[in-house]
């Protein structure tokens, strides 16, 4: 027996096919052919405890799966792991060349960048001084890129989200806010 069922994963909502067989011992994860993500479970398994175990392999799911983000109603990306391996180094080449820039400008001092194909985060900053960045970023309009990035280059002086923080972003990509806003409202499908 198959049913279409649905669930929220990370801001995600996920679409899987459940398959219950008599067969099964136990749970049981798997990408179909075409893309879509099937559960297979044994006949007696409780709705809490298929839920648990997707939320226990929510990564697992999230870096295998395909994810369409939309960008200014109307305007999408698609990102997948086999786009990721395919345009990490592009990636990482456009990423760098924009933290290089703001750098020289504006004196921020990191250590490594690392390209990851993150789901639902669009870059980061650790305490160490290194960066993370989505590889999706080189897809997306210039200025929503160039906004993400000051960001985690701002935290590299700022820890936070206080009043100076905003300042420092604001003196170094000018109107942001309005950049902010649109991308605030991308949405993952
Ligand atoms: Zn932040």
């Amino acid at each position: 027996m198959k049913s279409e069922r649905s669930i929220k994963l990370k801001k995600n909502s996920l679409k899987y096919r459940l398959r219950k067989s008599p067969e099964a011992r136990e749970m049981k994860l798997s990408i179909s052919r075409r893309g879509s993500l099937v559960l297979t479970v044994p006949k007696k398994a409780s709705y809490g405890a298929i839920r648990r175990f997707i939320v226990s392999k929510a990564d697992w799911i999230l870096e295998r799966l395909d994810v369409i983000i939309r960008i200014d109603q109307g305007k999408a990306v698609r990102s997948s792991r086999k786009d990721y391996l395919k345009n990490k180094e592009k990636a990482r080449k456009f990423i760098t060349d924009r933290v290089k820039y703001f750098s020289e400008l504006h004196g921020f001092k990191h250590k490594r960048i690392r390209i990851k194909n993150q789901r639902t985060v669009w870059g980061s900053c650790s305490e160490d001084g290194s960066l993370n960045f989505n590889y999706i970023l080189f897809k997306m309009p210039k200025d929503i890129a160039d906004y993400i990035i000051v960001h985690e280059l701002c935290h590299l002086k700022r820890f936070d989200h206080s009043e100076r923080f905003w300042n420092l972003v604001d003196r170094t990509l000018p109107g942001y806010k309005n950049i902010k806003r649109k991308a605030d409202e991308i949405v993952f499908v």
